[in-house]
């Protein structure tokens, strides 16, 4: 090694020894005549002092800048009284320089490194490995680093083998667009990057080899958000022979250590909690609700029947739902805060926003003039709305008024604080349909083909498909859904039932799970899963606004590598040897 101690380690004890350093220059500062660089690597700072009678080190020290990288030999001396550092674990020491040797020297950084200030994120991604010289980009990943062992060590310990699966393989299906890979040997065809190793893991399960873990990469073509990257980690689970309960414990225990090493913050009511699925959709407009703050929606369907009012009337005449979101203190909402909100709605697909301001002097709404005399007192009674309060109202088919109120309700939460941060909320959500109708139409799967239907259910799949329930569970921490899980159909004619269902032809199924479907002819046994993004997991317990601030190369909003500069184009060659034409916009 090129050293013998890192910037990290020095104590008292240490005084005396002749020691040697590498890092980068945090900072300079000249004082005294003296001068002082703070050398920083992975580990932490160190302070050292530059003599000016030791001409030939005090000249090189010198020239030295900002994120030089320096090799320094001194020897380890206790920093005079007032000037030790209490936060900085070698603040009480630090080395005076007998030579030091300039490893590399280095530009003007495009932004500050010893700085916590708010940098343009476009720069810090495309100057990605100066920003993770950065003391928060360092802690975010070493806590990332610290997380993965955990998982490692945790489903070692539960029997599980680790085993990886391929990332070129055949379409999976999880509700994303797919990432195609070309093939030269074979013109024309293509590989699938995985949304999951979902089959493949129960093909491991068919393969015997009864519980399967990975830290799998996966990858999914769709529109960005703060908690999605195309590519991304996710804990992937697998056992054979076990119920939902079995799953959810593994699982759940995973999770708990993971909070219990890296968190300071107890469990909301000291345990994990496990809802249905409609109670949450119901309570809180959401499958995945912040339980940190309570908020509830309030189903007013019964009190909306002949209301006076058409655009609730017709909701209910068009099989939908009337419910109401009360916000505390919310009178005085701004016209600029309703608009938004409004826009808001629209995006989960309402026509509109309607509202009461409860105001002092009385309420005010457009609407009152349509409600017919009576009703508003009703409402009151119904969603406990009290002077100073606001009434938000969703009207239309069920997943609509859920998402447009539930979208809402993340916003009044925000806007008036009442986020709990001091603790965090975990939950189990079981009990979900089987499917939904797609936005063309017909049915899609609520979470992937492979899911098992609840069997005492299953005989009414045909008169009223929607109506059946999966052996299925998702993870909530903190607002965000971890991930999902399932018992799988382990039975090849009840799996080519359900792709009946989702109206996936006979030659399609074929085509696109003939390898599954012949696979459970061969004794497959009973088995269930489960998998969560470990980017979000780490965000969560980071405290970061997004899951970039995790991952140490992560591509930007618009889904580019602004540091490789990928997407790319390709050389023409290359491109026809794949029997591909580019064809330009
Ligand atoms: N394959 C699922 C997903 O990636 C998880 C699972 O069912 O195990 O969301």
């Amino acid at each position: 090694m090129l050293r013998t101690h890192t910037c990290g380690e020095l104590r008292e004890s240490h005084v005396g020894q002749t020691v040697t350093l590498c890092g980068w220059v945090h900072r300079r500062r000249d004082h005294g005549g003296l001068i002082f660089i703070d050398l920083r690597d992975r580990y932490g700072f160190t302070q050292v002092v530059i003599d000016p009678k030791d001409k030939s080190t005090f000249g090189t020290a010198e020239k030295i800048r900002p994120e030089w990288v320096l090799k320094v030999t001194g020897s380890v001396r206790k920093r005079v009284a007032g000037a030790e550092r209490e936060n900085n674990p070698t603040g009480k020491v630090e080395v005076l320089v007998l030579a030091i040797e300039v490893l590399s020297e280095a530009k003007t950084p495009p932004f500050e490194i010893d700085q916590d200030k708010d940098i343009g994120e476009e720069v810090r991604l495309e100057f990605r490995y100066l920003d993770l010289r950065r003391e928060r980009m360092q802690r975010n990943i070493i806590l990332r680093s610290k997380i993965f062992q955990i998982i490692r060590k945790y489903f070692t310990e539960q029997g599980c083998l680790e085993i990886d699966t391929p990332c070129l393989i055949k379409g999976t299906p999880e509700g994303a667009r797919e990432y195609l890979v070309p093939s030269r040997m074979y013109p024309g065809q293509f590989f699938v990057l995985p949304q999951s190793p979902q089959q493949l893991k129960q093909l491991c399960m068919v393969g015997g080899l009864d519980r399967y873990f990975q830290l799998a990469r996966c990858f999914r073509d769709e529109d960005l958000r703060g908690d999605r990257q195309p590519e991304f980690i996710q804990l992937d689970f697998e056992m054979s022979f076990c119920t939902q309960e079995d799953v959810m414990q593994i699982i759940q225990g995973s999770l708990e250590t993971i909070l219990k090493e890296c968190s300071t913050k107890p469990l909301k009511g000291g345990k994990v909690g496990s809802y249905p699925w409609q109670e949450l959709m119901d309570k809180y407009g959401s499958d995945k609700p912040d339980l940190r703050y309570d908020l509830p929606i309030t189903d007013i369907s019964d009190l909306a029947k002949g209301c006076g009012f058409k655009v609730f009337e017709d909701a209910l005449a068009q099989n939908g739902t009337v419910r109401a979101l009360r916000v505390p203190g919310g009178a005085n909402l701004t016209r600029g805060d309703i608009d938004r909100w409004t826009e808001l709605a629209k995006e989960q697909k309402a026509k509109g926003l309607a509202y009461v301001l409860f105001k002092a002097d009385g309420p005010s709404s457009p609407l009152l003039k349509f409600f017919k005399e009576g009703f508003l007192e009703k409402l009151q009674t119904k969603t406990g709305a009290k002077p100073g309060d606001a009434l938000f109202f969703g009207a239309d088919k069920f997943r609509i008024v859920c998402n447009s109120l539930g979208a809402i309700r993340k916003e009044v939460a925000k806007k008036y604080g009442l986020i709990d941060t001091s603790v965090h909320s975990l939950f189990w959500v079981t009990d979900f349909p089987l499917c939904e109708e797609s936005e063309e139409g017909g049915i899609t799967f609520s979470h992937h083909p492979f899911t098992h239907p609840k069997l005492d259910e299953w005989d009414r799949r045909h008169k009223d498909p929607l109506s059946v329930h999966a052996i299925c569970y998702d993870l909530v921490l903190d607002g965000y859904e971890l991930g999902s899980g399932s018992i799988r159909i382990h039975d090849s004619k009840m799996q080519q039932e359900v792709f009946d269902l989702l109206g996936i032809s006979k030659e399609d199924q074929q085509r696109r799970f003939g390898h599954l479907l012949r696979a459970f002819e061969y004794g497959a046994p009973p088995h269930g899963g489960f998998a969560y993004g470990v980017d979000r997991v780490v965000m969560l317990l980071a405290g970061e606004p997004n899951i970039r601030e995790v991952i140490a190369f992560p591509k930007d909003q618009k889904a580019k590598d602004l540091m490789l500069g990928a997407p790319a184009p390709m050389p023409e060659k290359q491109i026809a040897e794949l029997g591909i034409k580019v064809v330009a916009d």
